[in-house]
Parts: structure tokens; C-alpha cells; sequence
């Protein structure tokens, strides 16, 4: 079966996704640099219109896009398309949920051996002919207890890296923990005040909702160990970034690692003068498989769809 549907795609995404649309004779054009401005006078004549984290689809868009059946979004979190507005059209929104998933885990694992062993530190003296090896005392992950909160498909392949390590893991969902992954991981189940009470290191892996804006406050740090350190990969908005710099710059925390913040670019943000603080600038899901996933899992969603099964 061959399609005849024009496809737009409005940001840089692995070339994997037009050859296979291509290739199922789908039109495609590329403008990987599309102005708001050029993309409202073009939308419309669009059956399917694609992007990555660069353009959002406003309810202006949407308006627009009369053409449109289908709207993709090569990652996960769907905050830059108006999703109601596409609804409201009957426009089908698709995800790539299953893109980012190693790649998000990795680089929590990552961020926190270089808060345990100190790593942009040693690298940074080290590029000043500093050998401070004796300053240089670290931690090890295993036997350490990491709390995750959110254990949707992120803080799932987290927990099980973690346990590779021989962390401890202790979740919390607002959805049900199916037991078999419970079991395989020996998680400890626990609400969110015991998990941070507990946790020597604490990740988040939930959306940005309304019940999840400033999950991680004053009150919430104040819980916690002294000597924990806190992880974020979802999104900006669910750690209080000001409670956070407090209780870094008052010892009260042992440090924290962000890569997404309340607004990004995160250029001058306080957190980073900060020495127990690492930062990573939006950089979850910025590895080639998981860029090279997502465009396979979307191309194969955008068949599915226009052959009728999904
Ligand atoms: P997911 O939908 O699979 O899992 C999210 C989980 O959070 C769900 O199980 C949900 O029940 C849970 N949750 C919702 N509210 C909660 C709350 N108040 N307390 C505890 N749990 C709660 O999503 P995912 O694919 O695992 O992604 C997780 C986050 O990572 C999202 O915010 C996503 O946008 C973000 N993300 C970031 C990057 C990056 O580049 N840093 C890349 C991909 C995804």
C-alpha cells in the first residue's frame, strides 16, 4: 500500500524518518529551520505536520492546519503541541515514549557518579594543572538507596541500571507498581515524605502537571538527608529551583544534578555557581540511538495510523 499524504517535518530529526516515509511514498519536505512565521502560511497544506523540541504547535497552528490528520512529536513529552486544540480537530497526536527511555536512564546513572566521585571537578583542576587527588574522597553507589519518583518507562529502566549497580530502590507512583517489575528490581514501595526521608539519592521521572509544579520544595527538602543529592531529567517546574539553591548554598542538602530547568536556556542560572551542583543542558534524550529510535517508533505509528490499525 502506497500513501500520497504531504508530510512536513519542522525540526532536526534522524534521516531515518523521511527515508522510510519516502520509501511508503509519502511526500515529504524537510525544513528543519521553519520560522512560526513561515510555518503558518504553510501548515495548512499538510496532512501530516512533525516536530521535535524546536517549534510548537500553538491553537493558533492548529487553527491553521486544516489539512491535518496527524501531528508527531519525535520524543515524549507533547508540552509544544497544543494537544487539546488538535483533539478539538480530530487531529491524531502521537509520541515516541519509547525513544528516550536508555538514553534518560544512562544519564541519570551518569550524573550521579559524577556527584559521587566529584568527576567535572577533577576534570576542571586537572585542566588547571591542579592534582587534588587527596581532596578527591567519593562515594560508591552500591548499598546507596535511590528513590525514584515516577516509575513510568524512564524510572523503570533506571530502577533496573540501579540495581545493576546493587543500589537499593525505593518508588513512588500515583499509579499502581505492577509487582512483577517490583519484584524483579526488589523495589521498595514507599509514599513520596518516607521515600525522601530514606533516599540517599532522589530522581524524578513524572510529567509537569499541575500536581507535580514544585513537587520538590522548601518543605520537601527539609526532609531529606543532609547528604542527599537530588537528580532531574523530567521536567523543569517539578524542583523548586530557588528552595533547591538555599538549601545547596546552606549544606542542608549534599547536591544536585539538573538537566532540565524552570526555563531553558538555562543561561545565568544561579544553581550553577554552586559547587555541589552539576548541570546538563536538556541533553536526556541527545544520544543517536534514542534519536534514531524515536524516528523509526513515529514512522511506523504515521503507516500504522494511515493504514487503519492504529
Ligand atoms: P511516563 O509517562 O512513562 O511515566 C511518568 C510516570 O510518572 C507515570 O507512571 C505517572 O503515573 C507518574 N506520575 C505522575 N504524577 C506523579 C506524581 N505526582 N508522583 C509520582 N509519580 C507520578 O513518562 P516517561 O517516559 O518515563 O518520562 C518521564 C519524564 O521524563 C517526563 O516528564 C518526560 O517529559 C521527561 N523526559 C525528559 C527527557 C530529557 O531530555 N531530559 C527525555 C525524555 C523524557
Amino acid at each position: 500500500m502506497s500513501f500520497s499524504e504531504k508530510v512536513l517535518i519542522c525540526d532536526q530529526v534522524d534521516a531515518v524518518l523521511n527515508n522510510v516515509l519516502q520509501k511508503n511514498g509519502l511526500a515529504v519536505t524537510y525544513e528543519p529551520q521553519i520560522t512560526p512565521e513561515d510555518l503558518a502560511k504553510k501548515i495548512g497544506d499538510y496532512e501530516i505536520i512533525v516536530v521535535r523540541s524546536r517549534t510548537t504547535i500553538t491553537k493558533e497552528l492548529v487553527e491553521k492546519a486544516t489539512k491535518c490528520k496527524i501531528m508527531a512529536r519525535v520524543g515524549v513529552g507533547l508540552d509544544n503541541i497544543d494537544t487539546e486544540a488538535a483533539k478539538a480537530k480530530n487531529i491524531r497526536v502521537i509520541n515516541a515514549v519509547e525513544g528516550a527511555m536508555n538514553a534518560v536512564a544512562e544519564l541519570v546513572i551518569g550524573l550521579m557518579l559524577a556527584m559521587a566521585r566529584d568527576i567535572p571537578r577533577a576534570d576542571r583542576e586537572l585542566r588547571n594543572d591542579k592534582w587534588i587527588k587527596k581532596e578527591l574522597m567519593g562515594t560508591e553507589l552500591a548499598g546507596k538507596y535511590l528513590g525514584i519518583v515516577g516509575l513510568g518507562n524512564i524510572g523503570k529502566r533506571l530502577a533496573r541500571l540501579a540495581r545493576a549497580l546493587n543500589m537499593n530502590v525505593i518508588g513512588f507512583d500515583v499509579i499502581p507498581i505492577d509487582p512483577e517489575f517490583a519484584k524483579e528490581v526488589g523495589l521498595m514501595k514507599a509514599d513520596l515524605d518516607t521515600l525522601l526521608q530514606s533516599a540517599d539519592y532522589v530522581s524524578l521521572h513524572v510529567p509537569l502537571l499541575d500536581s507535580t509544579k514544585n513537587l520538590i520544595n522548601a518543605q520537601k527538602i527539609s526532609t531529606m538527608k543532609k547528604t542527599a543529592r537530588i537528580i532531574n531529567t523530567s521536567r523543569g517546574g517539578t524542583v523548586d529551583e530557588d528552595a533547591l539553591y538555599e538549601a545547596l548554598k546552606a549544606g542542608n542538602l549534599g547536591g544536585a544534578a539538573l538537566d532540565v530547568f524552570e526555563k531553558e536556556p538555562a543561561i545565568g542560572n544561579k544553581l550553577v555557581s554552586l559547587p555541589n551542583f552539576i548541570a546538563t543542558p536538556h541533553i536526556g534524550a541527545q544520544t543517536k540511538e534514542a534519536q534514531s529510535l524515536a524516528a523509526n517508533v513515529i514512522a511506523e505509528k504515521i503507516i500504522q495510523i494511515l493504514r487503519g490499525v492504529l
